[in-house]
């Protein structure tokens, strides 16, 4: 036999190919004992027309010289190059590898149905029960080959599953399966979660070093702007000694339970020889931590007031054991257990003392009364503020069924609660990963509410059919509704909605119901009796079909599918409103067409109408359709108390702070696109003036003057050094045809004061002119967008866009009246004026344009219509300062018809109501209305149904990862590289379908955080 000394870098000096000869011939092996370096190009020349089963002495991936890292990926080269062979391929596993440990290569996931869940209806989600494949199982099975299958793709939601069930593996275990031998130096490295430290330890160096680490971090405090903000390191007590010790959790037992049952388990590692790993020779074991499942079950404990006496899990553990107090509320008992590792840590091998993947679990003792577990206690809702406490009843009542059994201490607690009485528990179990999936919300639909039918929800439909159909074509959305509320209304003398205790709270839920029913009905009254009501209503579903499409439509294009028509994406789909969104509209009309109306001019009892959807429930539809509708009105209406309709800002929409997203800025866009072709159209009616929307934000985002938007355009088109302006390239697509703008190809033109009109123009880009807003077809104007200040006070955009911070200007810029229709003057060239304008009265014919005067010009129209979003943000020390501002809003957006006061109307979106009346009041002095109000239940009210969490209607499914004892950053890289890795495992098992979890987003508290992350 000839052996070849490979040398330490590949090939040297050898002739690889020559070398395959020799091997291919059976009478040569190498030595790789030296190879530091192996490129694959030349392991491709070395093993070329090889196969592992044959070669695979001469291969020498068996033989010990070779270094792991190059096994694997002579495996893999080998594996690849066969993979093209169409007979069955088999590769024998090599007791030598894989000796690096692999996510989930141990594991193979089985998809069992399971009961437990902490809620009833979702008995029917199957959860992968993890299990270690045959081939790690035991010794024998190894030697068998393994065939490579073809995979069945599973769906998304299956998908979804098994990266669920990988992460669990990654930070909680046991990964290799209850059995498993964990080749790492500790195995409190190895697990992020579920580990409980014995009490009596000593600190390990490291750890001092971390809690050393998390001191510097307080020291670089400072430079504290908001952004920056605080993070909870600078709170948290230095690291020793926060690994936990125990774990527990309190729950309630019904007065006639006897006695409880408590299981509890862990896996305990001792350090043994491997009997699947071994050491480069291959045959010597290697040491490895070995995992062995210890589980307990204690005799009855009978509930007697008092401390329960410690019982001791396993015998070979006697300082692992359960303790707890029973204590008597009313007939009832409260009862608290902990699972405690009050071991002492040994000098050496410490994990031993360590408990891994604690759980504890309890039941009733007698199997003939399972359900024993209630409600927890809960400390009755202040009476004496009689809102707070209505408040608490109605979400008492909606959750009625979602009962808390049991507080965890220091972990999750799951339930399992009896199928058709979903106030009783029969198990309650600790969780150290606590899972829950948000339901999913959709609208109904005629198959859900077969009242429905009839209503017509085409915005192309609405838009086109005569005028005089348009409360016959809505109809039976009152008559659905009504219907519902009678339904409603019938189960709550009925005893089996379980509503016995909470009659005055549905009886008012029901109330607020009836009270939406007659505004919508009162909306669709107006259509019937205003022209000019009905002509702005079909002017908004016109306007709001074109946005829908064309939103799809440029962002098809601005993602390259080049071929894509607008024909295409015109379809029923794509411009049909949501019940509700409809609804909220018609609600509204009245007040907003209605200056008079006391919904809107009350001076203390006006209302605020609140919407309340989950995000990406469509509630950006719902305003835009309401500003829609309030810019037309406006057009029609004409001139009111000597105030023209025709220009200044008719809505106000107000972000938080940065909470505005480029998307939501080109949809509305895209709707004044919409209301600007219509206009084209028909100048007569809709007036000369052209809509525009305008952006008002912080000077950081867009230019404060038009010079500094000069200056900016010059640096893009590399004639000026950068500043540190905002920009006016606000918008990176048109968002009526998806073309490019790039202000280097001159999209973008100023026009200055002194030379010009002053004015900052976005072109379309499209080359061939056939969009609307290209210079050619819209000289003067391009894209109705102004996002200079500047230029926003003299040209009055109908929709203003702002974040609520801006209006901090108020006090320091006079020239903001005029966004409230305060103007005396208008300046051919310039646009409107104020007192507070820096303009002269008169220019001479210059630079290509005529001579211009100052012409007087009465106020204008205020705004109608005030859009506040995520209202629930602003609270706290932000509230405060906004609820002051507002006075002075309101005031300003105030102004006098036929003696009475007419106020703006406000409405808002929120995420959570909780307290939204005493803030509503507090911020608008107004009282809240709630939409969609809510029903007797949570699952339900009328307008948005929650389905099942289900393959079918997957929710938003949560993780909880808590961390104690770890570095933030440390758990957070943990988390991150848990989730990256399962899911491209995910990818390379099952491909493109996998791509949606390849992409992992990270949110920060502050600033700090980010940045202490990325060190
Ligand atoms: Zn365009
Ligand atoms: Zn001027």
């Amino acid at each position: 036999m000839n052996i070849i000394q490979l040398p330490s870098i590949l090939p040297g000096d050898l002739d690889l190919a020559a070398i395959n000869q020799q091997l291919r011939s059976g009478d040569t092996q190498l030595d790789w004992s030296a190879v530091v370096s192996a490129p694959d190009r030349e392991l491709a020349v070395l093993f070329a027309d090889m196969n592992i089963d044959t070669h695979a002495e001469a291969i020498g991936a068996e033989d010990s010289t070779m270094s792991e890292s190059i096994v694997e990926r002579v495996i893999k080269l080998l594996t690849k190059k066969t993979k093209k062979s169409p007979k069955i391929i088999t590769k024998p596993v090599n007791k030598t590898f894989p000796a690096v440990w692999k996510q989930d290569s141990f594991i193979d996931n089985e998809y069992l149905p399971i009961q437990d869940r902490d809620n009833p209806a979702q008995t029917n989600l199957i959860k992968p029960q993890p299990k270690i494949s045959p081939k790690y199982a035991t010794k024998e099975t190894q030697s068998e080959p393994e065939t490579i299958k073809v995979l069945k793709i599973p769906s998304l939601y299956q998908i979804r599953q098994e990266l669920e069930q990988s992460i669990f593996n990654d930070l909680l275990g046991p990964a290799g399966g209850e059995e498993e031998e964990v080749d790492e130096l500790r195995v409190s490295d190895r697990y992020l979660v579920g580990l409980l430290a014995p009490q009596n330890r000593k600190v390990r160096p490291d750890e001092l070093e971390e809690s050393r680490e998390q001191m510097d971090d307080l020291a670089v405090s400072g430079q504290g702007t908001t952004e920056d903000g605080t993070t909870e390191t600078n709170i948290v007590p230095p690291a020793d000694k926060m690994f936990p010790s125990s774990l527990g959790m309190t729950f309630c037992v019904s007065a006639t339970t006897k006695a409880l049952q408590v299981s509890a388990s862990w896996g305990q590692y001792e350090r043994v020889e491997s009997k699947i790993t071994f050491k480069d020779d291959g045959t010597t074991p290697k040491t490895v931590w070995k995992r062995q499942p210890i589980k307990g079950t204690s005799p009855p404990i009978i509930l007697n007031p008092g401390t329960i006496p410690h019982w001791t899990i396993h015998p070979d553990y006697p300082n692992v054991f359960i303790s707890g107090q029973i204590r008597r509320q009313g007939e009832d008992w409260i009862v608290t257990l902990f699972l405690v590792n009050a071991q002492q840590e040994p000098e050496r091998l410490v994990d031993r003392a360590w408990l891994f993947q604690p759980e504890m679990s309890v039941q009733s003792a007698e199997p003939s009364n399972p359900g024993i577990f209630i409600q927890r206690f809960h400390r009755r809702a202040n009476k004496i503020d009689p809102v707070v406490f209505a408040e608490a009843q109605a979400m008492a009542m909606i959750y009625r069924n979602q009962v808390e059994f049991a507080v965890g201490h220091g972990v999750g607690v799951r339930s399992v609660v009896i199928p058709d009485k979903p106030e009783y528990a029969t198990r309650l179990s600790t969780q150290i990963i606590p899972t829950y999936e948000v339901p999913q919300t959709n609208a109904p639909t005629v198959e859900d509410l077969p009242k429905l039918a009839g209503l017509v929800l085409d915005m192309q439909q609405l838009a086109e059919a005569d005028i005089t159909l348009l409360p016959q074509m809505l109809a039976s959305l009152i008559t659905a509704y009504e219907h519902w509320i009678t339904e409603q209304t019938a189960r709550i003398n009925d005893s089996a909605s379980g509503l016995e205790d909470y009659q005055d709270t549905a009886q008012v839920a029901m109330d607020n119901c009836k009270q939406t029913l007659a505004r919508i009905q009162k909306g669709i009254e107006l259509l019937a009796s205003d022209a000019k009501a009905a002509e702005a209503f079909q002017f908004m579903n016109r306007a709001m079909w074109q946005q829908r499409i064309h939103s799809i439509y440029s962002e098809q294009k601005r993602q390259g599918q080049q071929e894509v028509e607008l024909a295409d994406v015109d379809t029923r789909k794509n411009r049909t409103w949501r019940p509700f969104q409809v609804a909220f509209i018609l609600l509204n009309l009245p007040s907003i067409t209605d200056l008079e109306h006391p919904d809107r001019c009350h001076p203390t009892n006006a209302i605020a109408d609140l919407l309340w959807f989950p995000t990406g429930g469509g509630k950006t539809e719902a305003y835009l359709g309401l500003t829609a509708y309030t810019i037309a009105l406006r057009r029609l209406q004409g001139v009111i108390a000597g105030r023209s309709g025709e220009s200044g800002v008719a809505v106000l929409m107000r972000y938080t702070l940065r909470l505005l997203t480029l998307q939501q800025f080109q949809r509305a866009t895209a709707l004044i696109c919409a209301c600007e072709e219509i206009r084209r159209q028909d100048e007569a009616k809709w007036g000369k003036e052209p809509f525009r929307i305008g952006l008002w934000v912080g000077q950081k985002t867009t230019p404060n003057r038009t010079e500094q938007s000069e200056e900016v355009l010059k640096q893009k088109l590399g004639q000026y050094q950068p500043t540190s302006s905002g920009s006016p390239h606000q918008l990176t697509n048109c968002p009526w045809c998806g073309t490019k703008i790039d202000p280097g190809k001159q999209h973008i033109k100023v026009d200055s004061f002194a030379k010009g009109q002053g004015r900052t123009l976005t072109y379309c880009g499209d080359a061939l002119g056939r969009c609307l807003f290209t210079q050619k077809n819209s000289p003067t104007e391009g894209l109705p967008v102004v996002v200079v200040d500047e230029e926003i006070y003299r040209r009055l955009p109908t929709l203003l866009i702002a974040t609520v911070d801006k209006f901090a200007q108020m006090p320091w810029n006079g020239q903001v009246q005029m966004l409230f229709g305060q103007v005396d003057g208008y300046c051919q060239r310039h646009g409107y004026r104020s007192p507070e304008t820096d303009d002269s009265n008169s220019h001479p014919g210059r630079y290509g344009l005529p001579a211009a005067t100052t012409l007087p010009k009465n106020p204008l129209r205020p705004p109608d219509l005030i859009i506040q979003d995520e209202l629930h943000l602003i609270s706290g020390p932000l509230g405060t300062l906004v609820g002051l501002y507002e006075t002075a809003v309101d005031s300003l957006a105030s102004w006098e018809v036929n003696g009475t006061l007419v106020r703006p109307k406000v409405i808002a979106s929120t995420a959570t109501i909780r307290q939204a009346s005493d803030q509503v009041h507090n911020l608008f002095l107004r009282q809240v209305q709630v939409f969609p109000p809510q029903g007797l239940d949570v699952e339900d009210n009328f307008f948005s149904r929650q389905n099942l969490p289900s393959e079918e209607h997957p929710g938003r499914r949560y993780l909880g990862i808590c961390a104690t004892g770890r570095r933030l950053k440390a758990a957070l890289i943990r988390v991150y590289v848990a989730t990256l890795a399962a899911s491209q495992h995910l990818y390379e098992k099952y491909g493109e379908i996998a791509d949606p979890w390849m992409t992992l987003v990270g949110y920060f508290n502050s600033m700090r955080e980010l940045g202490g992350t990325r060190r």
